[in-house]
């Protein structure tokens, strides 16, 4: 039995970095089947207690073996209700594979990539809706069309309820349509879970922002009984050096959202977006290599990651950073930006040049001493300045939830970074208002989301049956 997994099918580099299309293709039915055959069906199944949402994997996979790929559907769906996705973008490695006993002496079964071939099989050959109860006359709003919104809506509807979902921007989705690009997870596939919420009765109200054009307690007042806040964190956060405020400056939240959901690769795209030229992205988690990859699609000369630590400290998961560097991203370590560097021409101020971005000045940095954590802070090596011509700034150095909702909701309230409060069902300061997902724990994972919105749709039923 191979100690490896099953590769991948994927794009070439040298094509892929000149399309948005999907990078991974995924398997065939064979090598399902054969990636199936490396799991040994432990007894104890460690994988699943490494799933946040404990997908029943041992018993999946093997209706994968018996090639009765819809009966390990009906396995998968027990407990998550967006395997496609997840299958895709969850982080695997650190999650239900990082428990496999295969990873012991070679590598751990491929349970994201069977999932992933599990549901992509399911979309193309079903088009089955899960089974809803009759309505039971209670409404139930829900703010925000990310994982954990449209899991705690979908759960709702098929209890009954009549939901319906509040979502600021013009398309639903949440990150999974805004930031994650086609390349990582076609809008297809989100698409489809939305239509399918649809066809489950809730309603989905796009361009609706909760706090501006309606408020929470104005829901409350409109007869909503129970309301789910899964806003998600989508403030960007900046470094505070000088220069941010400069032209060619994005965070990455507005660089993704252009490029994705706003089509600015398009000629004649609504929204513009500075494509070519040299580009830093300023960060190394997932998020980073994502803007780093769009960059290079947009037809970037030259792009670098720019990171303060070194490689073992990259946050981003191991797969995104050998995928950017087959895609010709050049990886900056163990350096840091300290001022954004623009064009000034004060003999004529009418120049167009003047305030735009021309290049960054960085400090090298090194590994100091462990921490009690065990963690080396990176400190600055003296003399050490340096400048990086570069045409755009793209900032990923994290993001929080936006104070909007709670400035604007009387009785909810919120830990130091902006977190929602709740107790371990999803309940907040607030009778009657449940949150979930990012908005609560700040910025974390899909599957974490999904699941904060199943446990708070649970609680939410458990409120309303009262
Ligand atoms: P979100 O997905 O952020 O959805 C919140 C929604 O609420 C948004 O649509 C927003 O427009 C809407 N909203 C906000 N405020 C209001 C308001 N006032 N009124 C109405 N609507 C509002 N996780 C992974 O597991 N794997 C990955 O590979 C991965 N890659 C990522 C890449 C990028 C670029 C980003 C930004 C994140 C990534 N994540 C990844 C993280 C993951 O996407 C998030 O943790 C997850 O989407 C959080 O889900 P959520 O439902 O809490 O919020
Ligand atoms: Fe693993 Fe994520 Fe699937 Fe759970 S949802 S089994 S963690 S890939
Ligand atoms: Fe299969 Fe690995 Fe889970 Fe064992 S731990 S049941 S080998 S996936």
């Amino acid at each position: 039995m191979s100690q490896k997994k099953n590769p991948m099918p994927t794009q070439e580099p040298a094509l892929r970095a000149r399309n948005f299309d999907e990078v991974a293709l995924g398997y065939t039915e064979e090598m399902a089947i054969d990636e199936a055959l490396r799991c040994l069906s432990c007894k104890n199944m460690p994988c699943v207690s490494g799933c946040p949402v404990n997908i029943h994997i041992p018993e999946f996979i093997s209706k994968v073996k018996e090639g009765d790929f819809e009966g390990a559907y009906e396995v998968i769906a027990k407990s998550s209700s967006l395997p496609a996705v997840c299958g895709r973008v969850c982080p695997q490695e650190t999650q239900c594979e990082a428990r496999c006993v295969r990873g012991i002496k070679g590598e751990p079964v491929g349970i994201g990539r069977l999932e992933r071939f599990v549901a992509d099989f399911h979309n193309a050959n079903s088009d089955r809706l899960p089974e809803i109860k009759e309505k039971n006359g209670k409404r139930v709003a829900v703010v925000g069309s990310g994982p954990s919104g449209l899991t705690c809506a979908g759960e709702l509807a098929k209890s009954g309820y009549e939901v319906t979902v509040f979502e600021a921007l013009h398309t639903a989705g949440g990150v999974l349509v805004y930031g994650i690009p086609e390349f990582r997870l076609p809008k297809s596939i989100v698409k489809k879970e939305v239509d399918n919420l649809e066809k489950m009765r809730v309603k989905i109200m796009t361009n609706v922002v909760i706090g501006k054009t309606l408020t929470v307690d104005e829901l409350i007042d409109d007869g909503y009984e129970a309301v789910f806040i899964g806003s998600g964190a989508g403030l960007p956060n900046f470094m505070g050096i000088p220069g941010e405020s400069l032209k060619g400056v994005y965070s990455a939240n507005e660089y993704l959202t252009r490029s994705n959901l706003m089509k600015a690769y398009l000629d004649g795209a609504d929204t513009p977006i500075m494509k070519g030229g040299k580009v830093a992205v300023i960060g190394g988690g997932n998020v980073a290599m994502d803007a780093a990859r769009t960059a290079v699609r947009l037809g970037a000369d030259k792009v670098y990651i720019v990171y303060r630590r070194s490689v073992e400290e990259l946050p981003a998961r191991r797969e995104e950073v050998e995928h950017a560097q087959e895609e010709g991203i050049e990886f900056r370590l163990l350096t840091n930006p300290v001022e954004i560097l623009g064009y000034n021409n004060p003999e004529d101020k009418r120049d167009a040049r003047n305030g735009f971005v021309t290049g960054i000045r960085c400090v090298k940095m090194e590994l100091g001493e462990p921490d009690e954590r065990g963690r080396r802070s990176p400190v600055a090596v003296p003399d050490s300045e340096f400048v990086l011509d570069v045409d755009t700034v793209i900032m990923s150095i994290g993001t929080s939830p936006n104070p909007l909702i709670k400035s604007t909701t009387a009785g909810l309230e919120v830990n130091s970074r902006g977190g929602i409060i709740i107790t371990e069902g999803g309940a907040t300061t607030k009778d009657g208002v449940f949150a979930g997902g990012d908005a609560v724990t700040g910025a974390a994972t899909v599957i974490s989301a999904m699941g904060a919105g199943k446990i708070a749709a649970r609680s939410i039923h458990e409120y309303l049956s009262k």
